[in-house]
């Protein structure tokens, strides 16, 4: 598909998507939700159109419209993604692509009628990922930026969901920690991250 053709579909996206998009940097900004600097982490919203993603290299806590692109499509055999907007996605999008893939697939096998994912947040909160009661919500860090890192991802939360109830690649507002590293949020609506932010409890 041309370029010029997904235009209107971007717009489109980025119009659905801007109320939960500012409530997020709302949330970042609140929460501090950075280790270095508010260009950390990255964060993806489903639309009508498909998933509206970060570009690298922006800030968190002042996302502008210009600042999303659309994935039109992804080929994890020719390692690439398709997309329309003004700049390079996120390096994280290929594991947030695979883990949202992976889950819906894990559903359908368990028959289970849980909502679909509609948001994919990873942020980085030292309070959080050092934070020893949630060692155990912890798996290890895998290069990002491949396709392979989110299989690895999905494959260690399927290891861990059955002794950890609260971690789970299925379901609503569930997470991971990756060890030493950060927080990845996959959920349904924001409010279950604001809660789990208010509360930390994973299970939020
Ligand atoms: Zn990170």
């Amino acid at each position: 598909m041309s370029v010029s053709k997904s235009l209107p579909r971007l717009r489109k996206a980025r119009g659905e998507a801007w109320e939960q998009v500012k409530t997020l940097q709302r949330i970042y900004e609140k929460h501090q939700l950075w280790h270095r600097s508010p260009y950390d982490g990255a964060f993806m919203f489903l639309t009508s159109e498909g998933w509206l993603t970060t570009a690298t290299r922006i800030k968190k806590n002042n996302v502008k419209p210009k600042d999303l692109s659309l994935v039109l499509s992804f080929d994890e055999k020719k390692n690439e993604i398709t997309y329309v907007g003004n700049r390079v996605p996120s390096s994280d999008l290929p594991e947030f692509l695979i883990l949202v893939n992976r889950n819906e697939k894990e559903l359908a096998k368990r028959g289970e009628k849980l909502p679909v994912i509609k948001y994919v947040v990873h942020f980085h909160k030292n309070e959080i990922t050092r934070d020893t009661r949630f060692k155990k919500y912890a798996i290890p860090f895998y290069r990002y930026g491949m396709f392979e890192s989110g299989h690895n991802f999905a494959d260690e939360i399927l290891k861990k969901n059955k002794a950890t109830p609260g971690v789970n690649i299925s379901g609503k507002g569930r997470g991971f920690i990756i060890l030493e590293h950060g927080v990845v949020r996959m959920g349904v609506k924001l409010d279950h991250l604001e809660k789990f932010l208010e509360s930390f409890d994973l299970i939020n």
